[in-house]
């Protein structure tokens, strides 16, 4: 090999070495990143917030009740492609959610890993317990109440916790995602005022007109709009109504004047029914979680209109 031809097949291993980290850093630029969620408006945020940078998908559709849901081969199968694991927390479906986690063995998405985004560590959470929590207290959270997702300011806080997996997953898209996070909380605040008014009709009652939930998952919806709940019809959380706590609980709703009962699609007809019996307050069905495709919540927006359009029933 002459001294030139040398000299050149350096001059060409120099070059490679300078582009092909670029090339390979474009090519991965390129692949979206796999995002995983429990709830269909956790996906909806990151598609907010990642843009064509992230690919997101959720586990529920919606139908289930998210405290129990079993893990399924399709749920770890699909959470072994994951680049980040988003989910509520405090107790809503972790359960269910570590375990299916622990089956992919991928150690980047497992708690206290780069890929774990539990959002409730990112908002104001509402009625954590003084006391410590056993199981005698029914399904409560240690961490406090986990069902945040009713309330779009909560929803914006909780952005941050995913923008910050998604920077530190590509940290050269910094400015997209926190772009994304800006927009993402400016659509949330927008909501909110929609929904305030829509709910104006009864946030103008005076005195403010009291509700009853069945299981205290409006409470975060409630503590937003500056709307009143007296507690839950449940027993626990979680626990179905004795009938003596029926004539207990229907007795007070008559005595406040409560409006009207909220509960979510899997609440037991049955004791909704004997509640209004017994009272004389109505009830309504509503969506406590985004189900895709379905018109009156496929998406936040549309939930909390639902929500909103119940409530001035
Ligand atoms: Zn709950």
């Amino acid at each position: 090999m002459s001294n030139l031809t040398g000299k050149r097949n350096l001059l060409f291993l120099l070059a490679l070495t300078l582009i092909a980290p670029r090339f390979a850093l474009a090519q991965m630029a390129t692949t979206p990143l796999q995002i995983v969620t429990t709830l269909p408006e956790f996906a909806e945020m990151a598609t907010v917030i990642g843009g064509s940078e992230v690919s997101a998908a959720s586990l529920l559709r919606g139908i289930e009740d998210p405290h129990m849901v079993d893990g399924t081969p399709a749920m770890v199968l699909k959470l072994a492609k994951a680049d980040l694991a988003v989910l509520a927390g405090m107790g809503l479906e972790t359960s269910w959610f570590s375990r299916a986690l622990s089956k992919t063995g991928k150690a980047s998405i497992q708690r206290g890993g780069p890929g774990y985004v539990e959002l409730g560590n990112f908002i104001q959470a509402l009625e954590i317990p003084k006391s410590p929590v056993d199981r005698s207290q029914g399904d409560l959270h240690a961490e406090g109440n986990p069902h945040f997702n009713l309330s779009p300011k909560a929803l914006a806080d909780s952005a941050r916790g995913l923008t910050e997996a998604l920077i530190r997953a590509r940290p050269d898209k910094k400015a997209v995602f926190e772009a994304g996070e800006a927009k993402f909380k400016t659509n949330m605040a927008t909501l909110e005022q929609d929904i305030r008014a829509i709910l104006k009709p009864v946030l103008i009652l005076n005195p403010k007109p009291q509700f009853i939930e069945y299981h205290r998952e409006f409470v975060y919806f409630f503590n937003l709009y500056g709307l009143e709940s007296i507690g839950a019809i449940e027993e626990k959380p979680g626990i179905s109504p004795s009938s003596g706590r029926l004539a207990q609980i229907s007795t007070l709703a008559k005595t406040k004047g409560v409006r009207r009962a909220l509960a979510g699609t899997f609440a037991p007809r049955q004791h909704l029914r004997r509640f209004s019996e017994l009272s004389g307050v109505p009830f309504s069905i509503v969506p406590t979680m985004v189900r895709p495709g379905s018109p009156e919540s496929s998406s936040i927006r549309a939930m909390q209109q639902t929500l909103a359009e119940a409530l001035i029933q």
